[in-house]
């Protein structure tokens, strides 16, 4: 799943929204796009390859005040134009981006197609666009509906050219977060593609839709219950998120290590007790002396680093430990044991599969 970002105010949309695409480069991606919603209606402009190959080929006129844009990373369909984000309904007023996966999309694809909606995708996304113009309607009620049918993991915003107050945005599985300015809303799948524009910011449960507007928000649940929400303030400077002077992201973080690993241990290891202080871990130490394994579940560098933590922890408390790719576990009918402690590794956002792992252990009474 890769990268989503909204705007909705008074400013000129485009040039924030591509800041915001830059800001999520570091996820990685394999193509983006944008769609704006100009006087004439919504303009979209997509690309495969890097956020600049596309911005290079931007038309000159892309003026408008509300707009969506993505950073893909296919999983259906190849890395080509037609297959970036947004994608569009027949009539050319909806516009979808989507992170994650629809896992029902090839039946509700020929269900749309029997009924004579034509696709322009290879994508699994492209199927909610045409569902919601099914549906009709309030683009809220639209995507609300549209989402009860769909199964598998999204973080989306969309778009409707004749309803030009509002971007609709849902999630499950798949983060999404809203930023609140003056006058002015945000939508991304990261804090970082906002911070530059605010630091306050609300952030979406499972199975839940917001209707973000210039002035203000609202969310329901699936079942359109209004949901009460916090607004969180990020505790991070916005340059905690640029690339700085470094050539790239990931140069920067091996250089942040030794700084990464110092300010994980401050707070927590107390020297002068001989003991370590971990907030947030609901485990007395007597359900801590019970157990009898640690498993950890992650995927990619969230699983390498479970590797070498599963290492520290079987060395220095000599409990057996080991390390699982999250997207292989999920899968393969794991027996969960009582007396075994799962830890889910994510890297700087959520991991659908690693998610997923939680939930199955979650579901076996792990
Ligand atoms: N499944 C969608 C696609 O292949 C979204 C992928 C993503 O999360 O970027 O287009």
């Amino acid at each position: 799943m890769c990268g989503i970002v909204g705007y909705i105010g008074r400013q000129d949309a485009l040039p924030i929204l591509i800041a915001g695409l830059h800001r999520l480069e570091y996820r990685g991606y394999d193509s983006s796009g944008v769609a704006v919603l100009a006087r004439t209606g919504l303009k979209v402009h997509k690309a495969a390859g890097k956020v600049r190959q596309m911005e290079a080929t931007l038309p000159r006129r892309l003026k408008g005040t509300v707009g969506i844009a993505h950073t893909r990373w296919a999983t259906h369909g190849e890395p080509t134009d037609a297959n970036a984000h947004p994608h569009l309904d027949c009539s050319g007023n909806i516009a979808v981006v989507h992170n994650g996966i629809i896992e029902n999309a090839a039946d509700l694809r020929a269900e749309l197609e029997a009924s004579g909606h034509v696709f322009h995708s290879e994508t699994d996304t492209e199927v909610l666009a045409h569902l919601i113009e099914a549906i009709g309607g309030e683009l809220d009620q639209a995507v609300r509906q549209a989402l009860t049918a769909i199964q598998g993991t999204y973080g989306i915003a969309v778009l409707d050219a004749r309803q030009p107050d509002r971007i609709v945005a849902a999630r499950n599985g798949s983060p999404v977060v809203i930023g609140i300015g003056e006058k002015e809303m945000f939508v991304a799948s990261d804090v970082a593609a906002l911070v530059r524009h605010t630091a306050h910011v609300v952030y979406l449960d499972d199975r839940e839709v917001a209707v973000v507007e210039a002035g203000g928000y609202r969310t329901v649940n699936l079942d359109d219950e209004p949901t009460s929400k916090a607004p969180a303030t990020v505790q991070w400077g916005h340059e905690a998120y640029d690339r700085g002077e470094h050539e790239h992201y990931m140069l920067k973080e091996i250089l942040e290590q030794p700084e990464a690993c110092e300010r994980t241990l401050k707070g927590r290891l107390d020297l002068q007790f001989n003991t370590a202080h971990l907030g947030g871990l609901n485990l007395t130490p007597r359900d801590l002396l019970d157990i009898k394994r640690v498993k950890i579940l992650g995927c990619g560098s969230a699983y390498y680093s479970g590797i070498g933590g599963a290492h520290l922890i079987e060395t220095l408390t000599r409990v057996p430990a080991d390390a699982e790719a999250a997207s292989e576990f999920r899968y393969r009918n794991p027996v969960i044991e009582k007396d075994c402690l799962y830890v889910a590794v994510s890297q700087s956002g959520e991991t659908a599969d690693t998610l997923a792992a939680v939930h199955e252990v979650q579901r076996k009474g792990g």
